[in-house]
């Protein structure tokens, strides 16, 4: 593949077991509980992806299509802070698309070429959550076949930005809860068979003790499975 870029997660354990930080190309899911990490690393990323080049970022800008309200502005300055940089001119680089609907999220992602065509330099495509109006809309045994249909038309939208723009994608999403998860197999991303093999890298993200996450790599097709562990702080993500 043609110079693929890679954003820094911000934690140097993390990025490494994802072979150097989130790449373009790909889409990278992040998985978990409530409170595990996932929105705190999308508004990282949003940060990073405009960094210069020689300390992670690609010196881009980014789309961060919001579908539960969870964008916060105040976040973006103190990681923008702790990076040293000017958060007026990041948040200016922040392209927010707050979708009412997944018909609206659909609709937002092929707009995303319109914007690219028209002179923005956008690195970075962040859906924070991929599934929540998927989930809420499509309710029932019936409406599965449509809803996994309708998500397979949004993902291939955006693995073609990807590929199309030498972007990264980067979604969040939420578990299925599993009344047999205290046997230990992995609790299930929702999204089903459609998700799991649009997602190049699937992380699972779980809460550790005294504050501490845990990130584990799974499904990668070229990398080994593994685990990293990294903190939450008001700067941001860190080891
Ligand atoms: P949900 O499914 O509820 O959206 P999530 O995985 O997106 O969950 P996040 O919002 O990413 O969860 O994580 C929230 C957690 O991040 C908080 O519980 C807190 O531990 C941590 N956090 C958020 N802001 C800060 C901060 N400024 N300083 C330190 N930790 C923070």
């Amino acid at each position: 593949r043609r110079d693929v870029g890679r954003i820094t997660v911000g934690s140097e354990a993390f990025n490494e077991l994802i072979g150097g930080g989130i790449e373009t190309q790909s889409i990278t899911e992040v998985f978990g509980e409530f409170g595990s990490g996932k929105s705190q690393i999308s508004h990282e990323l949003a940060v990073t992806v405009q960094l210069p080049r020689d300390l992670g970022g690609l010196d881009g800008e980014c789309v961060f299509i919001d579908t539960e309200n969870t964008f916060r502005p105040e976040r973006i300055e103190q990681i923008s802070d702790g990076f040293e940089l000017d958060h007026e001119e990041v948040l200016q680089k922040i392209h927010i698309a707050r979708a009412f609907n997944s018909a609206h999220q659909i609709l937002m992602a092929d707009k995303i070429n319109e914007l690219i065509q028209s002179g923005s330099n956008i690195k970075l495509v962040i859906v924070d959550s991929l599934m929540a109006h998927f989930r809420a809309e499509y309710v029932g045994r019936e409406s599965l076949a449509t809803r996994q249909q309708k998500l397979n038309q949004h993902l291939h939208a955006l693995q073609n930005i990807a590929n199309t723009y030498n972007v990264a994608v980067f979604i969040t999403n939420q578990v299925q809860a599993r009344p047999d998860a205290f046997f230990g197999s992995p609790t299930k991303a929702i999204g089903g068979h459609v998700l799991g093999h649009a997602s190049t890298y699937r992380i699972w993200l779980k809460k550790g003790l005294a504050g501490k996450r845990i990130a584990r790599l799974v499904d990668s097709p070229h990398l080994p499975e593994g685990e990293c562990v990294f903190k939450i702080t008001s700067d941001g993500i860190v080891d």
